[in-house]
């Protein structure tokens, strides 16, 4: 992940200063201090008999492979809400919140470690069709879509058999 090197608030030059315990960029201006934490996203999962509800990315990381629905959650959403609201974007999709799965720590390169809400979810309306950030929507076996993230695996993983 690319670094901050002036203050976003400010615009003075950071400097770095160790701060509970960790080295943390501070700006000596204002005071501000780059914590970094994980960023918070939301997954589910829809089931039709064996198979879930998957997408194939169009944007960066994995553009092209299969993955759950889901995103980044918005500062004013609940998971739940982010999660529902993704799955309506990117598949038409809509759906109500079964139970939490899990969460679980994902890295990604480009957003550095983010943090996914894990939801079984079931349809209650909508129509299935590619929506924002998706070239495909369709249900599939999970096992052969190769799906790229750990987080999502094992997701996946924890409903197997048990449901
Ligand atoms: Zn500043």
């Amino acid at each position: 992940m690319k670094e901050f090197r002036y203050c976003p608030l400010c615009a003075a030059g950071l400097v770095s200063s160790e701060i509970e315990g960790r080295l943390r960029s501070l700006c000596p201006g204002c005071g501000w201090v780059n914590y970094k934490n994980p960023l918070p996203a939301s997954a589910c999962i829809v089931r039709d008999g064996d198979k879930v509800l998957l997408v194939r990315r169009a944007v960066d990381p994995f553009a092209g492979r299969w993955s759950l629905p889901g995103g980044f959650i918005e500062a004013e959403e609940t998971p739940e809400d982010g999660a529902l609201r993704e799955l309506y974007e990117e598949t038409g999709i809509r759906g109500k919140i079964e139970r939490l799965l899990g969460v679980y720590s994902q890295e990604t390169g480009v957003y550095g470690n983010v943090l996914v809400i894990g939801f079984l979810a079931v349809m209650t309306g909508g129509r299935l069709k590619a929506g924002s950030d998706v070239s495909e929507a369709c249900f599939g076996i999970p096992e052969e879509a190769d799906i790229p993230f750990e987080s999502q695996r094992r997701m996946l993983g924890g409903i197997k058999g048990r449901l």
